[in-house]
């Protein structure tokens, strides 16, 4: 027997929240696989488990001048459907899963699964998205990048709940999305490639790069996109310097998927390719 709460409002599902000690499950389709039984057993599920899926209001897609903030119920579908989000999310959302799984699975639960290999994850740190946290005591903002901690460990009380992903609006004049999996689709990534950047009168005024399964969490290196950001031109040299940081922050491992060698050759190549085809024209 699993002992389940189904809320239908946010203020019901923040005071069970606040009252028990519970899993949270949206899509259930990271959590179906990782607790399933035996074929028509109940699952093992560690702790009563508390739906977030009949919470309408958590339902909502705001599309501001700004930014677009999708609520913690928007199925991955749902989030691919709307015309605003930046074109390398919707890439990412296009190559993940299968249909049914798109149409079950939300885009918060990507978040919060926190695997290194969460396709949503590379875009949306390129993209600062952040969330918004809410429990009994009040709300918090946290970037998507000091939420995420480690491979399944996020920042997120017992009595918390994530409630919208906030992503800023910029106009991104360059855009470079690649995932690398067994197949075109319903393969979990071997790695995957997020970069962005604007470029105004050649001059590159804003540049993001993130790579997904070449560590324990999505690898961005801050002090290696500096090195572009306000330049023109790009030396043969701040390249070198480049890959230098990336080949060090890059720290894969083997597993079924792939090996650890695979992953960080195909990684830098993606880098490579990135830089020379988008930047370094
Ligand atoms: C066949 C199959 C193929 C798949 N293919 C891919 C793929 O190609 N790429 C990929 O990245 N993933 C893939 N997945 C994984 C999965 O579908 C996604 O990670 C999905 O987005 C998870 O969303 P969910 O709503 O189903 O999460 P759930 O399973 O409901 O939850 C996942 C985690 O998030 C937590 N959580 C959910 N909502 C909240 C919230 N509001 N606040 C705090 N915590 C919350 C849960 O407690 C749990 O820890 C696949 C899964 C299957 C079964």
């Amino acid at each position: 027997m699993v002992k389940t709460y189904l809320p239908h409002t946010w203020q019901e599902a923040l005071f069970i929240r606040g009252n028990d000690d519970t899993m949270l499950l949206a899509g259930g389709t990271d959590l179906m696989v990782k607790y399933h039984g035996a074929p028509g057993i109940t699952g093992n599920f560690p702790k009563p488990l508390l739906f977030l899926n009949q919470i309408s209001s958590l339902k909502t897609i705001n599309i501001e001048t700004d930014s677009i903030t999708i609520g913690s119920n928007v199925t991955l579908n749902e989030a691919a459907g709307i015309s605003a989000l930046p074109l390398i999310l919707k890439q990412a959302l296009g190559e993940m899963a299968s249909p049914a799984i798109r149409n079950a699975g939300t885009l918060i639960g990507n978040i919060c699964n926190a695997s290194p290999a969460g396709d949503t994850l590379p875009p949306l740190y390129v993209l600062d998205a952040q969330l918004t946290i809410e429990s009994l005591n009040g709300t918090r903002q946290i970037a998507l990048a000091d939420f995420i901690q480690g491979p399944g460990k996020i920042d997120l009380k017992a009595n918390e709940i994530v409630r919208c992903l906030t992503i800023p609006r910029r106009n991104n004049t360059i855009c470079f999305y690649k995932k690398v999996g067994m197949r075109k689709a319903a393969a979990i990534s071997k790695l995957s490639f997020a970069a962005i950047a604007q470029k105004t009168d050649q001059k590159i005024t804003y540049m993001g790069v993130a790579l997904g399964a070449v560590g324990p969490t999505i690898i961005r290196s801050k002090e290696a996109e500096n090195l572009l950001t306000g330049k023109i031109e790009i030396l043969t040299d701040t390249w070198e310097t480049m890959h230098t940081i990336y080949n060090s922050l890059l720290c894969p491992i083997d597993d079924k998927r792939s090996s650890a060698i695979y992953r960080k050759t195909i990684a830098l190549n993606l880098l490579a390719y990135f830089y020379k085809e988008y930047i370094w024209q």
